[in-house]
């Protein structure tokens, strides 16, 4: 295949863009600036410019942003759509909702009016736009929805951030329903998302936001007591959340669903914290002695099956996960 990989210089798109290689697709990757590109390309230095390259999308809010982009000489047979802001160093809830919603709409306008070769759009959504914080149900799955609103979205920026991952996927299914355009979605739906990070991160202090508690862990910043694992004890490893969005672009019955993407087992702080102690005992005196789960007696099922029957996914675990972390994050500097 020929596959348009949305915001390129990210954590989970590093992934995704390993796993497309790997499987031999030919990826032409989205990335704000020159600069990003030229490092990615660097990086896949015995790759062909057939095979692998980029343009520049500077700003996907902008409802236009990928309407050049999107045309392609071979032409393009599938999307992954990972672009979208994910922290919360915010001064408008805007700053989120703004790329997430016009970004996902604008890409799949564009998509519909000039790249007819397109048969698939697979979009990174998150667990955000199923949990339901103030009433949790007995079992998550792909019939949850998230029921925040446009005015709750302005409360705070975790907020923000839940409600921009929430609209751009409702927004994006709407798309399909009203518009019936040549293609299909499929929506990737994973919590929290530890893993490796990618090869060409500068420093520790630019890392992806949802890493940032291994870095803090090892770094000496909880020596004095966890932060708690709010309230999502749910995750998956980087590795398994790209494969499964590749998957989903190549798997035909993938098409028109949603895949909650979580691993076997909750996981919390202090769960990250033990792995950390008993692999890195040079690191231990970062982290507190006493180390107790905050996994609530009756925390939320979950079912993640359509995961391992649709798009055959064989999840990590934790152990695994948080040692190959801090082994690429020990690699990059203190
Ligand atoms: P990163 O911050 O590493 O990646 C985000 C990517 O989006 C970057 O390439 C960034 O570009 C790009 N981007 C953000 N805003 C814009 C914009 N306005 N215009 C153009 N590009 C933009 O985060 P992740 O890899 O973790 O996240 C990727 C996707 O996965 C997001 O959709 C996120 O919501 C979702 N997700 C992540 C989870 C996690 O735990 N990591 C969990 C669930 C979902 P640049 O680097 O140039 O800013």
């Amino acid at each position: 295949m020929r596959v348009l990989l949305t915001g390129g210089s990210g954590f989970i798109a590093a992934h995704c863009l390993d796993h497309l290689l790997q499987r031999g697709h030919s990826v032409v990757f989205t990335v704000r600036s020159d600069e990003k590109g030229q490092k990615i390309l660097c990086n896949h230095a015995g790759v062909s410019l057939d095979q692998l390259s980029y343009v520049i999308v500077k700003d996907i809010a902008e409802s236009t942003a990928f309407d050049e982009a999107i045309k392609s000489e071979p032409p393009f047979d599938a999307v992954l759509h990972t672009a979208s802001p994910f922290h919360l160093r915010i001064n408008d809830p805007k700053d989120l909702l703004d790329p997430a919603i016009n970004g996902t709409l604008g890409l799949l306008r564009a998509v519909k009016k000039s790249a007819p070769s397109v048969k698939r759009v697979v979009i990174t959504s998150s667990f955000a736009s199923m949990m339901n914080a103030s009433q949790h149900p007995a079992i998550y799955d792909e019939t949850s929805w998230n029921p925040i609103t446009w005015e709750e979205a302005t409360l705070n920026a975790a907020n923000a951030y839940r409600a921009s991952k929430t609209l751009a996927e409702k927004a994006a299914w709407e798309f399909v329903k009203k518009e019936n355009p040549q293609f299909d979605i499929a929506t990737i739906n994973p919590p929290l998302v530890l893993g490796p990070v990618v090869r060409y991160l500068s420093s520790l202090d630019t890392i992806n936001t949802s890493n940032q508690r291994i870095r803090d862990m090892i770094q000496g910043k909880c020596k004095d007591g966890l932060p708690p694992s709010f309230g999502v004890y749910l995750w998956a490893d980087v590795r398994d959340v790209a494969l499964a969005h590749v998957k989903a672009a190549e798997v035909p019955e993938a098409g028109g669903k949603r895949f909650l993407i979580a691993a076997d087992a909750y996981m919390s702080n202090a769960d990250i914290a033990r792995i950390i102690t008993n692999n890195f005992p040079t690191l231990s005196h970062h982290l507190p002695a006493k180390l107790e789960s905050d996994i609530p007696k009756d925390v939320y099922g979950y079912d993640s099956s359509k995961s391992t029957t649709i798009l055959k996914l064989e999840y990590r675990n934790l152990e695994d996960c948080v040692v190959d972390t801090v082994n690429s994050l020990l690699a990059i500097g203190p």
